[in-house]
């Protein structure tokens, strides 16, 4: 099962973590800023952190 939101800007990020269940996949930040599960997609982000 592919992640969800793909165009989201969590997904460059390092502090996004994806969570499995047995029927979806959510996008979990561990930014402790921003709350754990925000509205997706994500466009901007004050937090966003790219991978070097
Ligand atoms: S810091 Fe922002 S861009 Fe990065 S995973 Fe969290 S919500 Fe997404």
């Amino acid at each position: 099962m592919p992640p969800p939101f793909p165009t989201s800007l969590c997904h460059r990020c390092v502090n996004l973590r994806l969570v499995e269940s047995k029927t979806s996949i959510f996008l979990m930040c561990r930014d402790p800023a921003i709350p754990k599960y925000v509205p997706q997609p994500v466009r901007a982000c004050v937090r966003f952190a790219p991978y070097a």
